[in-house]
Formats: structure tokens, C-alpha cells, sequence
């Protein structure tokens, strides 16, 4: 297979067009077998349920070239869970795991040309997603549904080097207690627009969410959850919120620190004031695997971690060697964390 002429290194985290792309409607009560097709775009009635009411969610997860030269992609077993559990809560006919499974293989195989190259750095973003598609104007769910997979080429995260970025704590609530801040949909991403904007035009990196109850714990960033290494470099704490999501690479960084490097592990609520006890923080999901927090700005009063502002701290920087070297393939992954493509 030849590969397209892409400068790889140059990519950034943004959309690029490829060839192909999945699509599977639903319809009298069932989800049809479902298609490769060539078309990027969609027509859509302009009554769509999608439209009206935001009745739509989605996942993210990434393909890459191993060393040795396969194409694999990342436990995508936890992404087809999650996106049942988003289903359910939004009303949305489920898209049977196994069959994402399948579907999300079917997608990168059509799509290997565009799969970066082992060593480039550059990963392939695979972003299924389902969405209301018929007419709905009384507030209902909607009838008839599209699943469809669309993937796009993207850069490293961090172009020449990681540094650790400056988050503040936001005054706006991302997910209201038994709300919706557990599933991955776009209704959590759009009322964090405005904010992100904001945090961006006052010089910060993210926004840093606290339970909205209380204001007193900390749940994650607007597309991110957070990690804590304590003191002692000896535990991953990791907060533990109902109103957060189940981020996969928290889950597998958890495992990995346990598992791979001796730690101990801690999944629980934690308070904003412990935060002057930690040595490191980072952010960790998919698109950049870990950004490392160097420091968090609470209405002027700085918290700075003692890893620093120039580099990841030395936990950190272990658990994301760890964890890239499992997705890379040059460390052994655990079993079913590796899911073969080509
Ligand atoms: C997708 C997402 C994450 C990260 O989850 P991963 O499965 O690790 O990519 C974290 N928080 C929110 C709000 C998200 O939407």
C-alpha cells in the first residue's frame, strides 16, 4: 500500500479530508448492515433532531503504525462501551459494540494510505459518532439515527517538545451533579466554548472544573481528565466524580502505574486544597495522551507543582513513556488492549 504524500511531521490536530468514511443508519427500528462510503458530507433535513436539540454523541480513539510496521488501534472495546452508555442516556438507539469494533477496523483498513508512518509522530483520529437525523420539533427523541466513522491524520500534540501549560480554575460549571458530565456529547462541549475562548484571551491553557455543588473538589477540563502524583512520586491519585468522564487513558495510566512501574493507585474524590500537596499534575486523554500542568491560577493565587514550567515532571514523563511504548508497540501491552487492523 503506498502511502499518501503528507508531510507528517508538519500535520496539526486539525481535519483533513480522506477517502473514506463509515456510515450505518437506523431506521424502523433497526440499524441496517451498514457501509464504506466516499461522501464527506451529509444532507439532512432542516428539522433533524441533531439540529434542534443537540441529540447527538461521539468517541475518540487513534490508529498507529507499529515498529514492526502493523496498524493497530487502542482497547477500542472501551469506546464502544462508552458510547452505549452515551446512547442510553441521551435516548439514542445503541450501535452494538462488537459491530463498532468492526466498523472502526472496516474504516482504517479503507483508510490505511493515511495512517502515519511509525517514528513521524503523527497518529490517525478515528471519530465515530450518531446523530438524530430525522424531523423533530416537539421535544422527543428522534426516530431515525446515522452511525458513521470519519478519520483524519493528525500531528503530535506537542511540536518540538511537551511543555508543561498554565490552567485556571474556572468560575463557569462544566456538569451539573447527576447531569450529563459523564458521557461524551456535544452538549458538554458547547456550553465550554465560551469559556475555553475566555481562558485562552486571559493567557491560560485550560479550564480546571470544580464540582459545581460544592466548588471544593476537582473534577477534569473541558475535554480532559486530570491526574496527581503525590509528593512522594509513590501514588497516582485520580479524582472521582459522577459528573465526570470516564477518560480511557486515565483508566489504561491508572493500570499502567499499578502494573508497570510499582504504584500505588488512588481513584477518589479530591479536594482543591490538597492540590499543594502534589508533586505533578497533567491532563490525559486520547489526542495528547498526557499534557503535563505546571501551574493553576485560582483567582491570582498560584499553585506551581514542583515539577516546573520547563519539562514533564519525572512520574509523568514514565508513565507517558509507558503508556505510548504499550500503543507503539516496543512495550508489551496487557491482554486486549491491542487491537490488530492490519
Ligand atoms: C474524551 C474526553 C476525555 C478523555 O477521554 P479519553 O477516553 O481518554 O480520550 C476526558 N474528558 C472529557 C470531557 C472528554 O470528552
Amino acid at each position: 500500500m503506498q502511502k499518501k504524500d503528507i508531510n507528517w511531521g508538519e500535520l496539526g490536530f486539525g481535519y483533513q479530508v480522506t477517502e473514506a468514511r463509515y456510515v450505518s443508519e437506523y431506521k424502523d427500528g433497526s440499524w441496517d448492515e451498514g457501509r464504506i462510503t466516499e461522501d464527506a458530507n451529509i444532507v439532512l433535513n432542516e428539522c433533524a433532531g441533531v439540529l434542534q436539540y443537540a441529540q447527538t454523541v461521539f468517541e475518540g480513539l487513534k490508529a498507529y503504525t507499529t515498529e514492526d510496521g502493523r496498524i493497530v488501534c487502542f482497547r477500542p472495546d472501551l469506546n464502544a462501551a462508552r458510547l452505549v452508555d452515551s446512547c442510553r442516556r441521551l435516548e439514542i438507539p445503541p450501535f452494538p459494540e462488537d459491530r463498532f469494533v468492526e466498523a472502526v477496523v472496516e474504516t482504517v483498513k479503507a483508510n490505511a494510505a493515511y495512517v502515519p508512518p511509525y517514528g513521524s509522530g503523527a497518529t490517525l483520529y478515528i471519530r465515530p459518532y450518531i446523530f438524530g437525523t430525522n424531523p423533530v420539533i416537539g421535544v422527543k427523541p428522534a426516530d431515525e439515527y446515522q452511525f458513521r466513522i470519519f478519520v483524519t491524520p493528525v500531528g503530535p500534540y506537542f511540536k518540538g517538545g511537551v511543555k508543561p501549560i498554565v490552567i485556571r480554575v474556572s468560575d463557569v460549571d462544566r456538569a451539573a451533579p447527576h447531569g450529563t458530565g459523564d458521557i461524551k456529547a456535544g452538549l458538554n462541549y458547547a456550553m465550554s466554548l465560551h469559556n475555553i475562548v475566555d481562558a485562552h484571551a486571559k493567557g491560560f491553557d485550560e479550564n480546571m472544573y470544580l464540582d459545581p455543588a460544592t466548588r471544593t473538589k476537582v473534577e477534569e477540563t473541558g475535554g480532559a481528565n486530570f491526574i496527581f502524583v503525590s509528593a512522594d512520586g509513590q501514588t497516582l491519585i485520580t479524582p472521582k466524580s459522577g459528573s465526570i468522564l470516564p477518560s480511557i487513558t486515565r483508566r489504561s495510566l491508572m493500570y499502567v502505574a499499578e502494573h508497570y512501574l510499582g504504584m500505588k493507585v488512588e481513584h477518589r474524590e479530591v479536594l482543591f486544597s490538597e492540590l499543594d500537596n502534589f508533586s505533578e499534575c497533567g491532563l490525559c486523554g486520547t489526542a495528547a495522551v498526557i499534557s503535563p500542568v505546571g501551574k493553576i491560577n485560582d483567582h491570582g493565587r498560584e499553585i506551581c507543582f514542583p515539577s516546573g514550567m520547563e519539562d514533564m515532571g519525572p512520574v509523568t514523563r514514565k508513565l507517558y513513556e509507558t503508556l505510548t511504548g504499550i500503543q507503539m508497540g516496543h512495550i508489551e501491552a496487557p491482554e486486549g488492549w491491542i487491537k490488530e487492523i492490519l
